[in-house]
């Protein structure tokens, strides 16, 4: 006999008829002979409307009573199913978020799961009972028994822990496309299935713009090795598998709260090559990285942005053995670059022969803010300086000089209280998989420029501290390789993006520092493109062929941010799905070929 706990989003029971549909299909699950946990969202804009009502009184509503209004939605959907499985003849107990002893934080609106009581619905089950639970919801712990909430999406997180507690066999999660695609078929409609997705690259997409799963519920499945399956309301075909590492064993009962931070990863063997000054111009990166993808040379860290004179600054690294073959490139196309009418400056190359890698990994960094805040601190308080840092959801990479390597990590071990391990997590995995799994574009974050930053050790820890203090989550951190000179000061400029709704934190945050930079240009019309896939781990012209996709399409790339299974460009956002269908297209993802990953 299975234990199977079944999701169903709010598209899929957005109407009484549907409620029934999907109450059929739970029968015929439990008629076989399985025992079945039914976690539902709010029936299909319900939540949008109740967010929409409070708005009319007030734009900043208390988050406390957001929390109370919106958990009602999901409410109103556990009744409803369960009298619906009533009347099919299906014995079915409707249980709330507390009912089922959902504890999470205090922390309204965005609460992690701390532990779930099993007992209440393994009794039921154990009576031959389809138990429906309220999903998003849970109760604080303590005394006030606060009603809290997981922050939006978060149904698929209340199904993965649930299933995680009860020790279920799988979890399913149904919506309203066959399972994770290629990319948004809403935006890209030849977007196609994708069979099997390992949990890093979808918490990459989930966390970039793919909305189909919530990253916390992937976080989730990876860290308690459940098998996670996104599949349709509509039909029984088999959607999309999310494959999990083989898990660490864990406590159950830290359900969200689970070590931050899993290991380190350390290379020394890098060398950093910088080109300073490039025109803001379509084509350049495309011209650059495709010479070195003829070459055949792996490029690892990517990052590029904008600075003063609207001219670019292109940062990367590669293996120290190929390092000779990839400055000769550089270099042969520089003079080209300066002799562009768009180019006021002249181009200079920069190159480190010597550079090392230290990234700290590890799922439960998702929406922690402070974590690579931590990291830059430590790093700062060991005298380490920082010289690029390259971000992803599960991994926060600095390239340092390598005769700092030892004191980085000592003091990170120590910090996070974890081990130097060798294997980056993708390794766990043995695959044949296509080198991009999917794309993705998020139109909902703005691009910060803070210009003129003193150079000094300590000051990326400052300025992230900070925003991280007022729990802003920051994404896709450029440092720039440019140095310019303020009374008798170097200075450098950071580029970062943060999510819309933080915009008006982060300026706050800001004006504590002020002082310590020159000037903060915000840019709110972007989008972010990005492709992942563990694939492109250690395959050379993977960006090159994104940036050529872009450049032929005369769309110019304004940010540039790369970890080592992720490519993201910022765009202008009037561009975004022009540039999101480009990519589709140039890496054929609309051919896509089954592709199957399996677990050592
Ligand atoms: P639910 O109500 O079932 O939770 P959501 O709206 O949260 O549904 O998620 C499903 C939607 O996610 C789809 O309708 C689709 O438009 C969108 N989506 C975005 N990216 C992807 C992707 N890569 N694969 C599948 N769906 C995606
Ligand atoms: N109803 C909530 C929302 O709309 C939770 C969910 O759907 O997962 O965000
Ligand atoms: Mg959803």
């Amino acid at each position: 006999m299975n234990l199977i706990v079944q999701k169903y989003g709010g598209t899929s029971i957005g109407s009484v008829e549907r409620v029934q549909t999907v109450a059929q299909r739970i029968h015929k699950i439990a008629q076989k002979g399985n025992k079945v946990v039914v976690v539902v969202s709010a029936m299909g804009k319900t939540t949008d409307t109740l967010v929409k009502l409070a708005s009319e009184i007030t734009s900043s509503p208390c988050r406390r009573e957001m929390d109370m209004l919106l958990s009602t939605g999901e409410q109103v959907s556990i009744a409803l199913m369960s009298i619906a499985l009533q009347e099919l003849g299906q014995p079915a107990i409707s249980l709330t978020g507390a009912q089922v002893g959902i504890i999470t934080e205090a922390e309204h609106s965005r609460a992690r799961i701390l532990s779930i009581n099993p007992h209440r619905i393994q009794r039921h089950l154990d009576r031959g009972e389809v138990v429906v639970v309220a999903g998003f919801q849970g109760i604080s712990d303590g005394t006030d028994l606060e009603i809290t909430t997981l922050g939006r999406g978060g149904s698929d997180t209340s199904a993965v822990a649930i299933a995680a507690s009860l020790k279920a066999n799988c979890c399913e999660i149904y919506t309203d496309v066959p399972g994770i695609l290629t990319t948004d078929p809403r935006l890209v409609p030849d977007a196609q299935l994708i069979n099997e997705i390992t949990c890093d690259e979808m918490l990459e997409l989930a966390s970039l713009g793919a909305k189909v799963l919530h990253p916390r519920a992937v976080e989730l499945a990876r860290n308690y090795g459940i098998p996670l399956v996104v599949r349709s309301s509509w039909s029984d075909t088999p959607g999309t598998r999310v494959i999990s590492p083989t898990p660490k064993p864990r406590y159950i009962d830290k359900l969200e709260l689970t070590k931050s931070v899993d290991g380190i990863n350390f290379d020394s063997d890098q060398a950093k090559i910088a080109l300073l000054r490039v025109p803001n111009s379509p084509g350049v990166a495309a011209r650059i990285f495709g010479e070195i993808a003829s070459q055949q040379l792996d490029v690892d860290l990517i990052i590029q942005s904008i600075h003063e004179n609207n001219s670019n600054d292109i940062a990367f690294t590669v293996s120290k053995n190929v390092l000779n073959k990839a400055e000769a490139i550089v270099e042969a196309i520089a003079p080209a670059l300066r002799n562009s009418p768009t180019n006021n400056d002249e181009a200079e190359v920069l190159i480190e022969k010597g550079a090392a890698k230290i990234a700290i990994v590890g799922a439960g960094m998702i929406g922690r803010p402070g974590i690579a805040a931590k990291m830059f601190k430590t790093l700062a308080d060991a005298q380490v300086n920082i010289e690029m840092i390259a971000t992803s959801e599960v991994k926060v990479s600095c390239v340092i000089s390598p005769n700092n390597s030892n004191r980085a990590i000592d003091a990170l071990s120590k910090a996070f209280d974890v081990q130097l391990s060798e294997t980056p997590i993708a390794s766990n995995l043995v695959q044949v998989s296509p080198h991009v799994r999917g794309v993705a574009l998020d139109t909902k974050q703005v691009q910060i420029a803070l210009l003129s930053v003193q150079d000094c050790p300590g000051m990326a820890a400052k300025i992230f501290g900070t925003l991280a203090d007022k729990n802003i989550s920051v994404d896709t951190i450029i440092q720039s390789q440019r140095c310019r000179i303020i009374n008798g000061m170097p200075t450098s400029d950071i580029v970062f993006t943060v999510s819309q709704e933080d915009l008006q934190a982060v300026h706050t945050s800001l004006d504590i520092l002020s002082g310590s930079f020159t000037e903060v240009i915000t840019d709110i019309e972007i989008a972010k493109v990005s492709i992942v896939g563990a694939g492109m781990l250690g395959q050379p012209g993977i960006a090159a062929k994104y940036f050529g996709a872009l450049a032929e399409q005369g769309i110019n790339i304004k940010m540039i941010a790369t970890s080592e299974i992720k490519i993201s460009c910022v765009v202008a956002k009037a561009e975004g799905i022009k540039a999101l269908k480009a990519v589709h297209k140039a890496f054929e993802l609309t051919e896509q070929e089954t592709s199957k990953i399996s677990v050592l």
